[in-house]
């Protein structure tokens, strides 16, 4: 025997484990068989598990012109022919075995109206449906079993109390006692009436898995779910034919142990199978009632019969229910009769039937979504969230989708053509077979004693007690042939009846041997049982280890790449700042490139506007040279003029001279550069003054006079001037240099005496002719003897003698004595001195090299410094008879003079100059 343990429905917190054994929904098909006015039909079944439905000749073409022909699998097809008691069966007897081995099961039927729900739930006299049939079978099995009244007791939470016996007696006294109108007779047998007509006892059934140790009841109750409302179908209240007042509706709850339930619920208590389906009756005409008064349509409602079971071991001594309500086990199995299937618009309601239609619709989408969720969590391994609370019917069954328990499904279908478009929403019961239950486990039993309720009811019971009295066994007469006859029977009575009892305990012996034996072979079971379960959970550790590794290497590389991943952002990060960093760089460049170009554009522009300016200042400087010249030559041409008016007035003059210095200086402009492009030579000109300006000391080459400074001065142009026109016949050549300017006068203080002096140092009379560079370059020079030259006896003389000079053998050798002697001249040198001789070396024409003696006489400035004036030029040279002429000159940097002169003063040099020439001449 054995206990079991709980006492609602499903266990609690059942966790959803891979490890939990699951069935699929059974759904099963029954066709009904055609209507009498229905001729066509659109169902077919091709196999016991198979039908294909066929489209009506109405609707047999879809848009493609094809035959639509649809063919839908179930766990097992009913065909018309199918009896209720065969379907029976297969669907519902497995589910009453279920009930009394304490397995929750749900059963509903499924279709449009009309199908065949409430016919194959319910039935009609003479071919019971599945519900009397159902009852029929538990009261067969538990019948003599059954507890008395009331000692089970509901606890309005979905729970079952125990009540001690005396309590249930009292309770039942006071029930008997307010019943004051007992049950008639007739009425009574109305009721056994109407269920007689149901099943024939011969199809009654029985379970064999009954244990007789247990004590059993069983309650049931009766809801309707009408517009997502829940009514109490078996509700005592008296109903008020005259003023109908709208039922109370109820709600759903949740127990201790997560099933749910309809709160005060009646759950009547009932002993037999007349008895349940007497009160199943009165709820269905209740339903009728109310249906009829509230003009509601009952196809548009759900009914849910719940048969709920509640067994309770008995105790030790078999002789009461142990009082312990944790014992009692309660299983309950649901009969639902689902409202019509069929689409709104069919129903063609209107207003608020409208809105009872969509509700029913609407349960059943519910229903539909929530089969079609669950089946995709259930394949998909997703864990979506199944919307039961969308309506009452998915609530209420939550749990046994949810839980555990078996679930069935009938799918009625009505063959008839009009419902051809209604059969196609099988699909959803087609699909449904596809959602997994977790399977209802056997319960946790305890190991009491077999056969306690007859324990005491045994042979062996007061077996000690039988043994007969010992007759008065004292022997006071020897002749006494009573007492020992007697002491012996009555002890042969009693070995007898030990044997006898020997033999019992021997049986009893033998019982409970075997009866170890089958505990034996039971704990044997359970101990491999154990032992494989222990393999399990070996291998699940194993598992859970090698699951544990895997997620520590996961981790570990986790932590891995979120290390890599820093780097790489730090990398990021540092590469970012540094292209950050240089494009400010560029952009600084930029900007400074920027600057620097407006800069230089400024520079630029700036150097232009100089120039520029310079140019202009330059070209304003020549204008007002050469204004100055012209105005020089016009102060000449005066002075001639005047001198030859006076000579002509006094006696034989020359003719006037032509107007040459008058043409225009432009002209000497343009021959001027084909001058210099020809050799230059060396040959300094002997009247050549450097200038320098005041407060400013330069040097200038002397080599290239023409050609040295970009300023050329007037004693340059002087020069030129008298290459040009050279003084190459007597008075009349000195005549036109000569010019006389009164303000060019020498200052006062300048005596005549040193001009004649100079004068006559430059220049020797009558014989000495000025350096012609046009002459030098077409012939060779002739030069009248010095006769100048003085032995100098007491002047002192600068030796200037250029360090790049070369030492030459030659035996003419320049000797002055007292010289002092330079490689460059300088002013102090200079000022001690009263000549000056260059020593200047030259490549001659012919390739050798000839030493030249540029002398000169110096003077003091006004300014304060000293100016050199050239006067003579001694050539030593050296001949190689043979050697052919060459046209190289050594260039050589010139004589660099240091003076201190004003412009003025270099005027009134070159006219003194002009005027010691003219005055020469004449
Ligand atoms: P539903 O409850 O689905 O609206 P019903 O169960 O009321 O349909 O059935 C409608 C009618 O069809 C009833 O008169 C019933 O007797 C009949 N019927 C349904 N199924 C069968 C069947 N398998 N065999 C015989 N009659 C049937
Ligand atoms: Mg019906």
């Amino acid at each position: 025997l054995c206990y079991r343990k709980g006492k609602t429905p499903r266990r609690p917190a059942l966790k959803k484990t891979n490890n939990v054994e699951k069935d699929p929904v059974g759904v099963y098909c029954r066709i009904r068989p055609l209507g009498a006015e229905d001729e066509e039909c659109c169902v077919e079944m091709i196999s016991s598990s198979t039908i294909q439905l066929h489209a009506p000749d109405g609707l047999k073409a879809n848009r493609n012109g094809e035959y639509k022909e649809t063919q839908y699998s179930f766990t097992k097809v009913f065909g018309i022919n199918t009896g209720q008691m065969e379907l029976f069966e297969d669907v519902a007897r497995p589910l009453v075995e279920d009930l009394i081995q304490c397995k929750n099961g749900l059963l509903f039927t499924y279709g449009v109206t009309g199908s065949g729900k409430t016919y194959t739930m319910t039935g009609s006299p003479g071919e019971g449906g599945l519900l009397p049939r159902s009852l029929d079978m538990l009261f067969n099995s538990i019948g003599p079993f059954q507890a008395k009244r009331f000692v089970f007791k509901p606890d309005d939470k979905n729970g079952i109390d125990i009540q001690s016996q005396v309590d249930a007696l009292l309770e039942r006294q006071k029930r008997d006692s307010q019943q004051s109108v007992p049950k008639t007779p007739s009425s009574r047998q109305k009721a056994d009436l109407e269920f007689a007509d149901m099943i024939t006892p011969e199809e009654s059934r029985k379970s064999k898995n009954i244990d007789e140790d247990c004590s059993y009841s069983v309650f049931v109750s009766y809801v309707e779910i009408y517009n997502n409302y829940i009514y109490d179908l078996l509700e005592d209240a008296q109903f008020d034919s005259v003023r109908p007042k709208p039922p109370q509706s109820r709600i759903l709850r949740e127990d201790q142990n997560h099933n749910m339930y309809v709160a005060g619920c009646t759950e009547v208590e009932v002993k037999s199978t007349e008895e349940a389906f007497e009160v199943f009756w009165k709820g269905q005409k209740k339903r009728r009632i109310a249906n009829t008064q509230l003009n509601r349509e009952s196809s548009r409602s759900h009914s849910v019969f719940t048969v709920k079971l509640a067994q309770a071991p008995l105790d030790a001594d078999g002789d009461y229910i142990l009082q312990d309500k944790n014992q009692v086990n309660v299983s309950q199995l649901c009969l639902v009769d689902l409202a019509g299937s069929e689409r709104t618009s069919r129903t063609r309601a209107e207003g608020s039937r409208l809105r009872e239609a969509g509700n029913i619709n609407q349960s059943l989408m519910t229903l539909r979504t929530c089969m079609e969720i669950l089946r995709e969590n259930q394949m998909c391994g997703t864990n979506k969230m199944v919307p039961y609370r969308d309506s009452k019917v998915t609530h209420l069954f939550k749990n046994y989708f949810d839980g555990e328990g078996k679930v069935k499904m009938i799918v009625c279908v009505n063959p008839k053509a009009d419902d051809y478009e209604e059969t196609l929403v099988m699909r959803f019961a087609e699909m449904t077979q596809e959602v997994e239950v977790a399977r209802p486990v056997d319960r946790p039993i305890y190991h009491l004693a077999a056969g306690r309720r007859h324990r005491n009811q045994g042979p062996a019971g007061g077996l000690i007690e039988s043994l007969p009295a010992l007759p008065p066994c004292e022997l006071v007469d020897p002749t006494d042939d009573q007492t020992l006859p007697r002491l012996i029977e009555v002890l042969e009575q009693r070995h007898r009846i030990r044997q006898m009892m020997t033999e019992q305990v021997k049986f009893m012996l033998q019982q409970f041997d075997s009866q170890m034996s089958s505990k034996d072979t039971f704990v044997h079971d359970q101990q491999s049982k154990l032992n494989e379960k222990e393999k399990v959970i070996l291998n699940q550790k194993t598992e859970i280890e090698r699951l544990e590794k895997k997620s520590k290497t996961l981790e570990y590389k986790i932590d891995i790449l979120q290390k890599t991943t820093e780097m790489y952002e730090q990398d990021k990060r540092s590469l970012q700042q540094e292209l950050e960093g240089q494009e400010q760089m560029l952009q600084k460049e930029l900007s400074e490139r920027r600057r620097m170009e407006q800069r230089m554009q400024g520079v630029v522009t700036d150097t232009k506007l100089k120039w520029e300016k310079e140019c202009e200042r330059r070209v304003n400087a020549k204008q007002l040279e050469m204004q100055n010249k012209l105005w020089v030559k016009d102060e000449k041409l005066k002075q001639l003029k005047a001198i030859v008016t006076e000579n002509s007035s006094g006696g034989s003059f020359p003719p006037e001279p032509p107007k040459k210095p008058e043409r225009p200086s432009r002209e000497r402009d343009h021959t001027m550069p084909q001058k210099r492009s020809a050799s230059p030579t060396a040959l300094p000109v002997s009247d050549f003054i450097l200038k320098n300006h005041h407060n400013h000391s330069d040097h200038y080459c002397t080599s290239t006079p023409s050609t040295s400074s970009p300023y050329p001065s007037v004693a340059s142009c002087i020069s030129e001037w008298e290459q040009k026109f050279p003084i190459d016949s007597g008075s009349q050549s000195r005549l036109h240099g000569t010019p006389q300017n009164q303000n060019r006068t020498p200052a006062p203080g300048y005596s005549t005496n040193s001009v004649d002096r100079r004068r006559g140092q430059r220049w020797a009379p009558d014989t000495e002719a000025p350096t012609n560079d046009l002459d030098r370059n077409t012939v060779p020079p002739v030069r009248p003897t010095h006769r100048r030259s003085r032995s100098a006896g007491g002047e002192k003389w600068v030796d200037h003698k250029p360090a790049s000079n070369l030492e030459l053998d030659t035996v003419m050798q320049p000797i002055i004595p007292n010289a002092i002697k330079v490689s460059t001249p300088n002013e102090k040198a200079l000022s001690k001195c009263h000549k000056y001789v260059l020593r200047h070396q030259e490549l001659a024409s012919d390739g050798e090299i000839e030493t030249k003696l540029i002398k000169g006489d110096v003077f003091k400035t006004r300014g304060g410094g000293q100016a050199v004036q050239f006067t003579d030029i001694e050539t030593l040279k050296q001949e190689c008879p043979t050697a052919p002429r060459y046209n190289i000159s050594l260039k050589y940097p010139g004589l660099i003079m240091l003076l201190r002169c004003s412009v003025s003063l270099q005027m009134y040099f070159g006219v003194l100059f002009m005027i010691n020439k003219i005055e020469d001449s004449i």
